[in-house]
């Protein structure tokens, strides 16, 4: 039977985005246009806009709507920025973020991952997304300097390229912490070697594995 999921997307942006703080009104937009349950396996359709993490196979998750949209906002794109994603995972983030800046690059390090990625999005016709598969913990220096990074998978701490790769006045948006509990942190560059850095709160994340991550 066809389901669009519209109500449901709808009622996921009013109850876990805006009544708990989201507030850019380009970052709601999006959240109400990207089809979420698509990025998704079809088994997982009813619960796409649920509350929570879900699994996208090979061990990933695809984060909760709230965390995506936390992560988003902190960018606060206005659609001219250049933007890198660690770890694409399904593709939903690259998705939004795809709705919000001008250029994403997502670098996923699961091949059949990147593919399906690559698959879902070219289905819902995003032009500006480029897939890579590799370390994300060595950044895309191809594509650099960024207006700002979000690594959708945890770290030690902040990897040193994804810090360079950023141009003045951008940020790099990482959760920080074990393999069980994290605090999402922003990095502002905010002249070369100079660094603000900000905390966004509690999360959850699998971890990112690399040179510049865990073994
Ligand atoms: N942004 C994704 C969430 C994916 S979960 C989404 O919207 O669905 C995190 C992803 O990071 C996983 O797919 C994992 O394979 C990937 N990952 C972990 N370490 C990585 C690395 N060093 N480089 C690139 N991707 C990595």
């Amino acid at each position: 039977m066809f389901t669009d999921y519209t109500g449901k997307r709808q009622q996921m942006v009013r109850q876990q985005l805006i009544e708990r703080g989201i507030h850019d009104s380009r970052v709601i937009e999006a959240f109400r246009k990207v089809p979420r349950h698509l990025f998704l396996d079809e088994a997982l359709w009813p619960q796409a806009y649920d509350d929570h993490p879900l699994p996208i196979g090979e061990k990933q998750t695809i984060s909760q709507p709230y965390i995506v949209a936390l992560m988003t906002e902190a960018l606060q794109l206005t659609g001219k920025e250049r933007i890198l994603e660690v770890g694409t995972g399904s593709g939903y983030q690259a998705a939004i973020l795809a709705e919000l800046a001008d250029e994403v690059y997502s670098i996923e390090r699961i091949p059949p991952l990147a593919k399906r990625a690559r698959k879902v999005l070219d289905s819902l016709k995003y032009a500006n997304i480029i897939i890579r598969i590799g370390d994300g913990t060595n950044g895309l220096k191809e594509f650099s300097p960024y207006d700002g990074i979000v690594t959708t998978a945890a770290a030690p701490d902040a990897p040193d390229p994804l810090l360079q790769q950023l141009g003045v006045g951008g940020k790099l948006i990482i959760p920080i912490g074990d393999e069980y509990t994290q605090d999402l942190k922003m990095y502002v560059k905010e002249a070369e070697d100079t660094y603000r850095e900000e905390s966004l709160g509690g999360c959850r994340f699998v971890k990112l594995i690399g040179e510049h991550g865990w073994k």
